[in-house]
């Protein structure tokens, strides 16, 4: 009897830390990029803090940077705070990175998040799609998961190879190499690749579910961006190209993140329960 009830023990801790694995487990993105180990992320994020002063000056220049005043801009602080506190489990250095909101002027359907958590919103995306509170947190999780899974350093990596090679090539071939453009220049205007793309959604749902915003508006904020293509492209769509994949892409891995949301939404209740 004593015996079976130490199995029993047994079977029960083993399940109760399957349990937590598995409840904890979340989107499959595996391990960031090797490449990205060819650039230092201290000199890529230093870069990015040096463009990111230069963009708000010139914006602040054509009084287009959001006052500090601002109750959207701090509306919108308020929704990176909550995506920010989830983001250290993607990337434990990002627990020392200046993180910075800011909010621009601009009639342009544009968003972004520099190496180092340097995060810009262009008033146009959240206007002229008219965003909900779980949509922008879906556009900031994005952008987020893509400094977080240090996609610009990975691409800068790349550029680092591309440029020893072409450099061996014209040792060899006595030709002068004078294309030295250094990788990752200008961190503002990046593309990046159909694979960072997808990973940087998933990444950005998780992060979104697990602060409490609802995954699924990742559904309505690509039909709203495609629907807004009609008219001139917007910046956005230029670097992320929209289309019945990418939804389809969300929807299939909803069911990993609705658990997170699910929870945060219970502890919420449990914290305020007059509402
Ligand atoms: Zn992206």
């Amino acid at each position: 009897m004593k015996k079976y009830l130490s199995l029993f023990l047994w079977v029960l801790i083993l399940g109760f830390f399957v349990g937590f694995v598995y409840a904890d487990e979340g989107v499959s993105v595996g391990k960031p990029s090797a490449l990205r180990n060819l650039v230092s992320a201290e000199s890529l994020e230093k870069r990015a803090a040096m463009q990111y002063e230069q963009l708000k000056k010139q914006v602040a220049q054509q009084n287009a940077l959001a006052p500090e005043s601002s109750r959207e801009l701090a509306h919108l602080r308020q929704i990176a705070k909550h995506l920010i506190a989830q983001s250290s489990r993607f990337n434990p250095r990002s627990t020392q990175w200046q993180w910075e909101v800011n909010l621009i002027a601009s009639s342009q359907i544009n968003a972004f998040c520099m190496p180092g958590g340097k995060i810009a919103v262009y008033t146009g995306i959240l206007r002229s799609l008219h965003l909900t509170d779980d949509e922008i947190a879906m556009v900031m999780g994005h952008e987020i998961a893509h400094a977080l899974r240090e996609h610009a350093r990975a691409q800068a990596g790349k550029g680092e190879l591309t440029q020893w090679g072409s450099l061996g090539l014209s040792v060899i071939t006595g030709g002068r190499y004078d294309g030295l453009v250094r990788a990752g220049a200008n961190l503002l205007t990046l593309k990046f690749s159909r694979n960072d793309e997808t990973e940087a959604d998933l990444v950005g749902m998780e992060l979104a579910a697990r602060a409490g915003y609802d995954p699924r508006s990742g559904i309505s904020l690509w039909k709203k961006m495609s629907a807004s293509h009609r008219g001139a492209p917007p910046q956005w769509l230029s670097t992320h190209p929209s289309g019945d994949n990418r939804i389809r892409e969300i929807e299939k891995h909803l069911p990993e993140v609705m658990p997170f949301y699910k929870k945060a939404m219970e502890n919420k209740r449990r914290q305020n329960p007059n509402h």
